[in-house]
């Protein structure tokens, strides 16, 4: 094969050697005037050594490495990489009678930069975060729907968001194979109707599986209110612990319906649960004290740059404050933060700075992060985002 190739000025090979999968433009010494943004290239160090091929793309990262070895990127490429994303999510039983919902490929951790598949049953929503994913998006659907012991029929595909908007790609969200408007997805037994079409990133956060199951444990006996509910995950994990009541709120009035389909989904008309569209702090200062004894507050990423760390933590920490300072004694809190600029340390200093500023004594009885189908390669921290801290407050 005979992909462009770009030179690294020297010394700057050492990250990729170690198995970093980004080369940033500053990097560069030399590259074919003519590349264009979803190009493959052919990576190469200061004294001529092949390096690896990955996708070129305009911007402070300049190319996204899709191998280290000089290989043709093909469909059998795809393939192979799919199989093994498949093959982890096999081994790790996330493919049974009572959960079909879980992440294929969690990009730079599946060795797959740019690319992310959720699967809900039959269905993969694909997002590409390059162009070079854009363009490989048929045959990434088409191997989709041959992976052996996968199931799947429909391949939708939902970049509109995700792609650089200066690409000009212009994509449409739409189905690439089969179609099908919203499925019911099942998480370890509970039923979630997944809405890919209009619903928020690929219609369902499968990154809190693991920390909805902890909570069903807390959930015994407790009055609870489930912050940021969007499609109300939190809400029915809780009602299935065995929560004498569920508050579920959320800014958006279609995250509030979806929740109450949820909860109806599982348990009928006659579950203690509530909805309310209202916006957090709003509900929060108006909401009686000890009104509840677990509470979740999962919002959406407050910094979704670094620059946006600073103002990011100052909300974590009157977040915090305003539910902490209405708990009564012996509640738990759960509380997230899904920005991946903000570090767990950072984070875990805004909710100290919470607790000191409001006087409660505050204990940490779990460290929470994501599960494991959004794999974290550790020649890639970045790829670490979602961090959680359950706090006993008294
Ligand atoms: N906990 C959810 C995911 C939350 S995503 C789950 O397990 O699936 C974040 C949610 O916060 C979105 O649904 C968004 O509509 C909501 N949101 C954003 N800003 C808000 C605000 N100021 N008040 C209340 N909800 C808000």
């Amino acid at each position: 094969m005979n992909y462009p190739v770009i030179t690294l000025r020297r010394g700057k090979e050492e990250s990729l050697r170690r198995f970093h999968p980004w080369v940033f433009s500053g990097a560069i010494a030399s590259a074919p005037e003519n590349l264009e943004e979803g190009d493959i290239v052919e990576v190469r160090s200061s004294d001529g050594t092949p390096l690896g091929v990955g996708h070129y793309q305009i911007g402070s990262i300049a190319v996204r490495m899709l191998s280290d070895e000089i290989i043709e990127i093909n469909r059998e490429y795809y393939f192979n990489r799919l199989n093994n994303a498949l093959r982890l999510r096999k081994a790790l039983g996330l493919l049974r009678d009572d959960n079909n919902a879980f992440r294929l490929v969690h990009g730079e951790g599946d060795f797959l930069p740019g690319l992310i598949v959720d699967v809900y049953g039959q269905t993969a929503v694909v997002q590409a975060h390059s162009v070079g994913m854009h363009y490989a998006r048929d045959i990434i659907a088409e191997c989709l729907v041959s992976l052996p012991g996968a199931s799947l029929r429909n391949v939708y595909y939902k970049s509109e968001t995700t792609l650089p908007y200066k690409a000009s790609l212009d994509p449409q969200n739409d189905y690439i194979i089969g179609s099908y408007d919203t499925d019911i997805a099942v998480e370890n037994g509970l039923k979630f109707r997944v809405d890919w079409l209009k619903g928020q990133k690929t219609g369902f956060f499968v990154d809190q599986r693991d920390n909805r199951s902890l909570l069903r444990h807390f959930a015994r006996g407790r009055r609870v209110l489930n912050m940021f509910c969007y499609t109300g995950g939190f809400s029915v994990y809780a009602l299935s612990g065995g929560a004498t009541l569920v508050h579920s709120v959320d800014s958006s009035a279609k995250a509030v319906s979806l929740t109450r389909d949820n909860v109806r989904l599982n348990f009928g008309d006659d579950a203690p649960h509530e909805a309310f569209a209202e916006d957090a702090f709003k509900y929060l200062a108006e909401m009686k004290d000890g009104a509840y004894d677990l509470v979740v507050l999962d919002p959406p990423a407050f910094a979704k740059h670094r620059g946006a760390i600073k103002n990011a933590l100052r909300g974590y920490q009157k977040l915090n404050a305003r539910a902490m300072e209405k708990m009564p004694e012996g509640s738990i809190l759960f509380t997230f933060s899904c920005s991946q600029a903000v570090s767990k340390e950072q984070f875990r200093l805004a909710v100290f700075s919470a607790a000191a500023q409001v006087g409660r004594r505050v204990r940490i009885l779990h460290q929470l992060t994501q599960p494991a189908d959004h794999p974290i390669n550790i020649y890639h921290p970045e790829g670490e985002y979602l961090k959680g801290l359950i706090l006993y407050i008294e």
